[in-house]
């Protein structure tokens, strides 16, 4: 019988250990270089195959795929799925054919078109509605759907601008001509929905379109145009977005408590989205949504 390996000394452990945290943060460092664009994917990509015993080679695919600008959790899950690769597998333990498909798609995607369908979501009072505001006045090259409500116009809304404000039977009736991209009751109250043709020939004469809406509309928005970017507004945390809600003060408390509620549900859906984007502070926030909008795209396999 071999005797049982000796138990390595404590200074051996430590070193260990002091070793595994650097490697950690070298690996969290390439994260960081790739999302904020210093650095490309491919690149840490052909580095971990050139040199099995680098940080690049230890990083799993799955953490290299969501660490690209505008990718996200949810579809890097989906790109693994199309190339066959397990989520436990490193990018240096790929095998010839696994690193061609990724080679492939990496290089692909670099030359893909921006997403210039962009959906911005999130749960209520986080503050999509002044960032969206926000981009309306800064951004004049971004064009913003107008959605069309049954809700009555609050104080300084113009109709046209901030919605088409519609009774019911005009809204049944876009409904059944087909106008709508997508439509939902929100809040369980009103009905709120995104005019399909302003979109079409925004796209088509090249601007880039930013919808904001509830999580309802962005999953339809989904099916209905996969090429959309899916972007998330989170609060700061919980506490904050609380704070928001009751601090707007604008709706009765039933209605605060019925939106509270929605906001949970809505906050579990983050993982379908693209990209997240935390709204401290709305300009940088706004900022970061357009800056999405000039990342590439998903290869068109991604989903
Ligand atoms: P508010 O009444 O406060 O302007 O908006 C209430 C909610 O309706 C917000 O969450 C907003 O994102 C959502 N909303 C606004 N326009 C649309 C739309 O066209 N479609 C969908 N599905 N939701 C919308």
């Amino acid at each position: 019988m071999n005797p049982r390996p000796a138990p390595p000394a404590d200074v051996d452990r430590a070193a260990a250990g002091r070793a595994a945290i650097r490697a950690r943060r070298a690996r969290a460092a390439i994260k960081q270089d790739i999302a904020t664009r210093r650095r490309t994917a491919l690149d840490a990509a052909q580095v971990a195959w050139a040199d099995p015993e680098s940080p690049e080679a230890s990083l799993r695919v799955t953490e290299l795929l969501a660490s690209l600008p505008s990718l996200g959790p949810a579809r890097s899950a989906r790109v693994l799925d199309e190339l066959e690769i397990s989520d436990r597998k490193r990018v240096g333990g790929l095998g010839v054919r696994q690193r061609s498909k990724l080679r492939d798609w990496l290089v692909h995607r670099q030359g893909a078109a921006p997403s210039r369908l962009v959906v911005l979501a999130g749960p209520t009072a986080v503050g999509k509605g002044s960032v969206s505001a926000y981009i309306r006045e800064n951004y004049s090259d971004v064009a913003l759907s107008v959605s069309a409500t049954t809700r009555k116009p609050r104080p300084g809304e113009v109709d046209g601008v901030h919605y088409y404000f519609v009774n019911d039977e005009e809204f049944d009736r876009k409904i059944a001509a087909g106008e709508l991209l997508e439509w939902a009751t929100v809040h369980n109250s009103y009905r709120y929905g995104t005019p399909r043709p302003p979109i079409d020939a925004a796209l088509a004469a090249g601007h880039r379109v930013l919808l904001e809406i509830d999580l309802q509309g962005a999953r339809q928005v989904r099916e209905a145009m996969p090429e959309a970017l899916l972007v998330f507004l989170l609060p700061p945390t919980w506490e904050e977005l609380v704070r928001r809600l009751i601090g707007r003060g604008t709706e009765p408390p039933e209605e605060q408590q019925r939106r509270l509620d929605t906001a949970k549900v809505e906050l579990a859906a983050q993982d379908e989205f693209d990209a997240k984007v935390i709204n401290r502070e709305v300009g940088q926030a706004a900022r970061e949504v357009v800056e999405l909008m000039d990342a590439p795209a998903g290869a068109p396999t991604s989903r």
